[in-house]
């Protein structure tokens, strides 16, 4: 099933103990559409400025990736974040941010980005994400990735949001302020318990410590794959959103999705993270093949598995 993703579409500065790049594509539409095509049909949707050019539309096209949703706005300048992170890679200081085309940005998609049967709403203001969810009327799977900024000035919107989607990915700290409660099981049940009855599943994102899948009724955690030496996490979490949902996209809409099917989805998008890390920006993912991530799957399975006997 073809998968619509609207986002950020970046330049980042990222500055890690393994090296510093001034001007990297980036944003989160960008990792997460690099990594969900390896599954499906991925169209992105995100403005760009004049100085978003040609070797960085070339990025998603070599991956096949429909860029004709991505708007050009003249005279504009493309998103821009700067970050730095500290010697364990575990924590990160955001040093600036450049709203640039964002500024005025209001998604109008085509009729072929309406109609895809996914749809990704990455980490933007949650009354975009409800614009875009409002647009796409024939979407069989949702989801949706927010961030504590959100959760502070726009808690409101952000929760109608969330409520318009079958899946929330959410890092852990901000799954636990969102729903106001310390611990992890307790606060996604509690956001499973605002949706409709039909609501799928909450993933809470764990850094290097992997994700954890809870649903009304499973529980699934998965260890991110074990790296020695990680180079740049920015785009984890979109990468692995983009492993989890191309998977599930790539599953067609007739089946339905089994507690295994979920399952597999972690370990995809969990492997494509993996990767994503071990060197700076979009440079890994870029030129990584379907072979590669298939194997690091059949590793985190023995890795994870165990006999009781
Ligand atoms: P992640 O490391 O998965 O949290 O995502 C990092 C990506 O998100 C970077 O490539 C940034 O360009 C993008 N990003 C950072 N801040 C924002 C923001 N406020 N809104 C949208 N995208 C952002």
């Amino acid at each position: 099933m073809p998968v619509t993703v609207v986002g950020s579409i970046a330049f980042d500065a990222v500055k890690t103990p393994f090296g510093e790049h001034e001007r990297m594509l980036g944003g989160a539409a960008v990792h997460f559409a690099l990594a969900a095509s390896f599954f499906d049909v991925v169209r992105i949707v995100g403005p760009v400025g004049d100085d978003f050019g040609e070797s960085e539309l070339e990025v998603l096209r070599r991956r096949e990736i429909d860029v004709s949703g991505i708007e050009h706005v003249p005279g504009g300048r493309t998103f821009f974040w700067r970050g730095e992170y500290g010697w364990d890679l575990n924590t990160r200081a955001t040093l600036e941010t450049q709203l640039g085309v964002f500024e005025q940005f209001e998604p109008k998609l085509s009729a072929a980005a309406r109609s895809s049967d996914v749809v990704f709403l990455a980490n933007i203001q949650p009354d975009l994400q409800l614009a875009v969810r409002a647009q796409c009327q024939e979407t069989r799977f949702a989801a949706l990735d927010s961030m504590n900024l959100w959760i502070e000035v726009a808690r409101d919107s952000l929760i109608e949001a969330i409520n318009a989607v079958d899946c929330l990915i959410l890092n852990d700290a901000e799954l636990r302020q969102l729903a106001g409660k310390p611990s992890l099981v307790g606060a996604a049940r509690e956001v499973l318990s605002w949706g409709p009855p039909g609501r799928r599943a909450v993933v809470a994102k764990l850094g290097e410590y992997g994700a954890a899948l809870i649903t009304a009724d499973d529980y699934f955690s998965i260890p991110a794959f074990p790296l020695e030496t990680v180079v740049d996490p920015t785009g984890a979490g979109d990468s692995f959103a983009g492993g989890f949902v191309g998977y599930i996209a790539a599953q067609g809409g007739d089946k339905p999705l089994t507690p295994n099917v979920l399952r597999r989805a972690m370990a995809y998008g969990t492997a494509i993270a993996s990767f994503n890390v071990q060197e700076f920006g979009t440079e890994r993912v870029a030129r990584l093949r379907m072979d590669e991530i298939d194997e690091r799957v059949v590793d985190l399975q023995r890795m994870t598995a165990f006999s009781t006997s």
